[in-house]
């Protein structure tokens, strides 16, 4: 069941998913050429609590971490370590937290040090991706009409496009339906309504779409060992149009902040 939201209701989200936003960019000003995944995550966790919110991974599904950071090959779900991060490593940095009972949800990719045009090009276009599947959600679309349009744009560019893994509606749990596949055909699904609140996060590989599990049985990297993008906004539907309810803008000034220097 599709649980719609009231305004009050997305306010309470629009301030969880800010908590997750200005973490992010947190980890935007500290990732950097020999930084552990670990040290992240611990800036990550004592961040969230400094603003009186709780990690939203930590625990669920028995996840120890407060990030799941996912190098590389690695699509999502990874595991931070104390393997120092390497000059021209792509990083996927996936937040969640929970404030007053709600929750937020998103995710950046990173690219630390001098990174290859290839790979580059891959984050820019992923990146496209969730704003071309935000355009869509909207009142008179389908859900299909979100994926169908991430989809196309990732295929146009030579890409593959996970199917196991999906967006998602997000509320007061972490994960509730409807499911926002990244790939879809135009019209298809359910009927985008007023207050219906998802997490869109298209998963774009370099080379093919398919996937497997590594040794853990838990972090999902790509068959191919080729690399792999993630982006992710909350959003919600406010006067039939999207309102996105995170945002890349603490990730970004710190970027700048530092490419000056
Ligand atoms: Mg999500
Ligand atoms: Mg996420």
């Amino acid at each position: 069941m599709i649980i719609y939201k009231s305004r009050e209701e997305i306010e309470l989200l629009r301030a969880a998913a800010q908590v997750v936003s200005r973490t992010l960019g947190k980890v935007a000003e500290a990732i950097e050429v020999g930084v552990t995944t670990l040290e992240l995550d611990a800036i990550a966790e004592s961040y969230i609590r400094s603003q009186g919110a709780e990690p939203g991974f930590l625990g669920l599904y028995d996840f120890p971490n407060t990030l799941c950071i996912s190098v590389n090959e690695q699509v999502v779900h990874g595991y931070p370590t104390n393997e120092p991060l390497k000059d021209g490593d792509i990083v996927s940095v996936d937040c969640g937290a929970i404030l007053d009972g709600y929750y937020g949800d998103h995710a950046y990719t990173f690219a630390v040090g001098n990174v290859s045009e290839e790979k580059l090009k891959l984050l820019k276009v992923t990146k496209e991706c969730l704003d071309i599947g935000i355009a869509q959600t909207r009142v008179g679309n389908r859900l299909g009409d979100i994926g169908y349009h991430i989809q196309k744009h990732a295929e146009d560019n030579g890409y593959g496009v996970v199917r196991e893994l999906v967006g998602h509606g997000i509320g007061q749990t972490m994960h509730e339906e409807p499911q926002v596949p990244n790939y879809g055909r135009r019209g298809r699904g359910k009927k985008i309504k007023e207050g219906l609140t998802i997490a869109i996060e298209p998963m774009v590989n370099l080379g093919t779409e398919q996937i497997k599990y590594l040794e853990d049985n838990w972090t999902i990297a790509t068959a191919d060992g080729r690399a792999s993008a993630h982006f992710e906004h909350d959003v919600a539907v406010v006067d039939g149009e999207p309102d996105v309810l995170s945002t890349f803008k603490y990730v970004e000034e710190a970027l700048a902040k530092k490419k000056k220097k």
